[in-house]
């Protein structure tokens, strides 16, 4: 790690030195992973180029940056993240780029959820669950609120306007329109669940990774892994998940498009709970896939909740 970042800085004086700026050429844009990627696609346009770091059904948690993406860093005109500990290899990264433009932090304005985290115990993590040793985190995953995703939206068109003021009318009308229709969509997420029983709104994932889509849209959602992937399961904590899927009769249950389904596939068959498909958690799918978009994949995610709520 340490010899690639020495690298590149080289590499990086290197870039900035021959980085030219052409009056025409659309403004370049890094964001982190592809939920924000297409986010500040949505708003830029033709006017902007984004270079995503963390592609379709890739993992954000566990990512390790590589020499291209310093080079694309070093030579962006603004770098989107979303904030609240989730790219924690982000700092490293624009500092071995040498990168001192601007950065939007998408979260910015965001009331954060947070959780226990369970570091002793290992894996399950839930809020109001007494601990030994707990530890109060932020979760990162805003997103899965679409009135937060309005609020990303607003803070990447100001940042886009701040590092391209010319456009600056044009992005905070398309950032307009476009947070017109998550709220078109945020009303048709409600009124698909609202038929749902609240004693079937409960649901087994990956990790935990919903847990301001539960608030804002009231599902409950349980995982053998915390808020960040990097934590290992323990046997013991997959064990007391497994009592409480029984207890609660919870039937749903879903793998994550960036993450291993196998300890999900696993609980599956030892609780009798059935597979409701892949959701979209922390990554877009690629473009032939269901979820290529945040709007899709919000779309898509929701539906196949109520699907699987529906049937059991
Ligand atoms: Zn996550």
């Amino acid at each position: 790690m340490v010899g690639f970042f020495r690298t590149f800085i080289v590499a990086a004086a290197i870039a900035a030195a021959t980085a030219t700026s052409v009056a025409a050429a659309p403004l370049k844009v890094v964001a982190s992973f592809s939920i924000l990627g297409d986010m500040v696609a949505q708003v830029g346009g033709d006017l902007v180029a984004v270079r995503t770091l963390v592609g379709p059904d890739g993992d954000a948690h566990v990512y390790q940056p590589t020499p291209g993406d310093a080079q694309a860093v070093a030579g962006a005109g603004l770098v989107v993240v979303n904030g609240l500990g989730f790219e924690g290899w982000l700092d490293r990264l624009t500092g071995a780029a040498g990168y001192r433009g601007r950065v939007v932090i998408a979260t910015r304005g965001v009331t954060a959820q947070t959780m226990v985290e369970e570091d002793d115990e290992g894996g399950v993590s839930r809020p109001g669950r007494k601990v030994v040793t707990p530890k109060r985190i932020d979760d990162p995953h805003a997103w899965q609120d679409l009135r937060n995703g309005a609020v990303y939206v607003r803070n990447i068109a100001e940042g886009l306007a701040a590092a391209d003021p010319a456009n600056a009318a044009t992005y905070r009308a398309r950032a307009q329109a476009y947070a017109a229709e998550l709220k078109t969509l945020d009303g048709w997420v409600r009124e698909t669940l609202e038929p749902i029983p609240a004693d079937r709104r409960k649901v087994i994932t990956g990790h935990d990774a919903f847990g301001y889509f539960a608030n804002a849209y009231g599902v409950m959602f349980i995982a053998p892994v915390g808020i960040s992937t990097e934590a290992e399961p323990t046997a013991s904590g997959v064990a007391r998940l497994i009592r409480q899927i029984r207890q609660e009769q919870i039937k749903a249950l879903f793998v994550e498009n960036m993450t291993d389904p196998r300890l999900i596939e696993q609980i599956g068959r030892e609780t009798g709970a059935q597979p409701g498909g892949t959701l979209y958690a922390d990554a877009l799918s690629g473009p032939a896939g269901p979820a290529p978009t945040y709007v899709a994949m919000f779309r898509h995610n929701a539906a196949l909740l109520a699907a699987a709520m529906r049937r059991n």
